[in-house]
């Protein structure tokens, strides 16, 4: 699961929109190496690459930051390896308050989607001819803030639509929720990973198998079949512990454990 991570010396603090705003020395290490391939072409490719992910991430964060105030609670932002976190002073109750809290992560990034496509729309800033560059951070932009979105509302823990799942699940089935969304976790993973693969295979023998696919259709990786990997076998191990709760239902008063 995503916890917070621990206070470093190295850690960039500032204030947005008065919520405090740290960002962990790992999270430019993870971001340059997600943009590895972008040295291939120089490194203002790459210091685009990791701007636009900060740009990115930050914006996702303060749509759940803004979606928890909006419910009477602040929060701090944490910015760490390959993810982020918003984390609330307090809880917020009611299950419809917290599924709106997790989609608004997606939504601000889909939001700046929609800002970046609409002023490149009505100015042509992002135009190749503007030069390669600016060309790129465009479809950085779009790209990032548009997938990224979409593969957080996977009812994957702990991504948002995993959080989702969760409280939908937990309205239907009670108690039993919990265990319900694990295995649609665990479902939605594996068919995740396999996809990857699948696309990884194909575009090695020159993409024949899934040209049907229209060319905006996102494409897996390697980096989405490890990511959902290793999200899959997390789910798997807290299914196990549920399992193993409910059969050593231990009844007893604290001190006579
Ligand atoms: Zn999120």
């Amino acid at each position: 699961m995503l916890v917070e991570p621990e206070r470093t010396p190295y850690d960039l603090r500032f204030r947005f929109l008065r919520f405090p705003v740290r960002v962990h020395p790992l999270f430019w290490v993870g971001s340059a190496l997600m943009g590895a391939s972008t040295l291939e072409l120089g490194l203002h490719y790459m210091l685009i690459w990791i701007a636009v992910v900060f740009v990115s991430m930050l914006v996702h964060e303060l749509g759940h930051a803004l979606a928890f105030r909006l419910f009477g609670t602040d929060s701090e932002i944490v910015l760490y390896i390959f993810g982020g976190l918003a984390i609330p002073w307090s809880q917020v109750s009611g299950r419809g308050r917290r599924i709106i809290v997790s989609l608004a992560g997606p939504f601000a990034g889909f939001v700046l989607c929609g800002i970046v496509y609409a002023t490149h729309k009505a100015t042509g800033w992002g135009d190749l001819a503007n030069g390669l560059l600016v060309w790129y951070l465009y479809i950085s932009l779009i790209f990032v803030n548009l997938y990224w979105g979409i593969l957080n509302l996977f009812p994957v823990f702990p991504l948002d639509g995993g959080q989702v799942s969760r409280e939908v699940c937990g309205k239907f089935w009670g108690p039993r929720g919990k265990r319900i969304s694990l295995k649609i976790s665990i479902g939605v993973a594996a068919f995740l990973v396999v996809y990857a693969l699948f696309c990884v295979i194909d575009a090695r023998s020159r993409g024949e198998m899934l040209s049907f696919l229209p060319w905006w259709f996102p494409r897996g990786s390697l980096w989405t079949a490890i990511l959902f990997g290793i999200l899959g076998v997390q789910s798997y191990q807290l299914l196990k512990q549920e399992d193993w709760t409910e059969r050593h239902w231990d009844d007893r008063v604290p001190w006579e454990r």
